[in-house]
């Protein structure tokens, strides 16, 4: 262990080539990612939010060379996760694991539920000989909640909550320390979905693990997050504290975002800020603040040509906003 945070994510870049033509010449970049960077500790939650297309996937994805990044650095416990080999990558899997948005999609429809949540039991050597694979898996569906009886089904059977249940046993098989859930909820009926969230604090409590937890949804995260951050186009606009980030939330975008959670205690007032037009394209994306088409405050010759630099508004809450900072 390096002693540091466990995760560090440095200038994160991602761009996809749009290819066209007969020869499918590159002819335009998507930005998915676009500069993001930050730390998070061991046992600690980062949420991240932002609308579909703000690059918070991809981000999640190239954090474990899903895909691979177009620059910057990832470091995981102080290993540099951008330039490891195929040896050492296949080792830092077992460290890094992911659980996605549709556990349906991402689980083998004609493999038993014991199958898919002991492969990677048997891929890494966890366990040896069936009787040993099958003990541990029904352990991990146990500390899933579900029952060792439900090995020998397959995931059709299940309803989405279980399904998702199944999907976190099979990332915890091989003992990971950090947990990327892409979406992992966004799937599920809300009294599901916080079943699925306390299943998962129950589980970083008792087993340390650290989570990137990606949703579109403020909500989602308030409750699951140490710090949140909110993207926008590829990039980190705003990032605090989640109580911090909550109470006082200082980019115009973040301001919309909670204005439209509803807030249980009556005496607590939001300003209502409804955004015009949909986030724009992530090929060529405005210039200056990408947020300047569709912000109520944007300021003309400043927002349009100048990038806003994430800058700390005081403990650790960081806003890029040429006007919030
Ligand atoms: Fe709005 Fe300008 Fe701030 Fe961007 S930099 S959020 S456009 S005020």
């Amino acid at each position: 262990m390096s002693g540091g945070p466990l995760l560090q994510v440095r200038h994160l870049v991602k761009r996809f080539p749009v290819r066209s033509g007969l020869l499918r010449r590159t002819t335009a970049q998507v930005h998915a990612v676009d500069g993001v960077s930050f730390d998070l500790q061991a046992g600690q939650t980062l949420g991240v939010v932002g609308e579909s297309g703000c690059g918070k996937s991809t981000m999640g994805r190239c954090i474990l060379r899903l895909i691979e990044p177009t620059a910057g650095q990832v470091l995981f416990d102080g290993q540099d996760v951008t330039t490891a080999n195929r040896a050492e990558l296949r080792a830092l899997a077992r460290q890094m694991q992911i659980i996605f948005q549709d556990p349906f999609a991402s689980l083998n429809p004609r493999m038993t539920v014991g199958a898919i949540v002991g492969e990677g039991l048997v891929i890494h050597g966890l366990a040896q000989g069936r009787a040993e694979v099958a003990d541990r898996v029904a352990e991990l569906l146990q500390m899933v909640g579900l029952s060792k009886d439900q090995m020998r089904r397959y995931p059709h059977e299940f309803s989405g909550g279980q399904r998702q249940r199944i999907g976190i046993a099979r990332a915890l098989a091989v003992q990971p320390r950090l947990i990327v859930c892409d979406e992992a909820v966004s799937a599920l009926d809300v009294s599901i979905q916080a079943q699925v969230i306390n299943l998962l604090q129950d589980l970083q409590e008792q087993l340390g693990l650290t989570y990137v937890f990606i949703a579109h949804d403020l909500s989602v995260v308030e409750h699951a997050s140490n710090r949140v951050a909110v993207m926008y186009l590829g990039r980190i606009v705003e990032m605090a504290d989640a109580r911090e980030l909550y109470a006082r939330p200082r980019h115009p975008y973040t301001e919309s975002l909670l204005a439209a959670v509803p807030v249980p205690d009556p005496s607590v007032k939001r300003q209502r800020i409804v955004l015009q037009g949909d986030v724009p394209s992530p090929i060529n994306p405005p210039e200056g603040c990408h947020f300047h088409t569709r912000c109520p405050i944007a300021q003309k010759g400043l927002c349009d040509s100048q990038r806003p630099e994430l800058k700390d508004v005081g403990g650790g809450h960081v806003v890029a906003c040429h006007l919030r900072n």
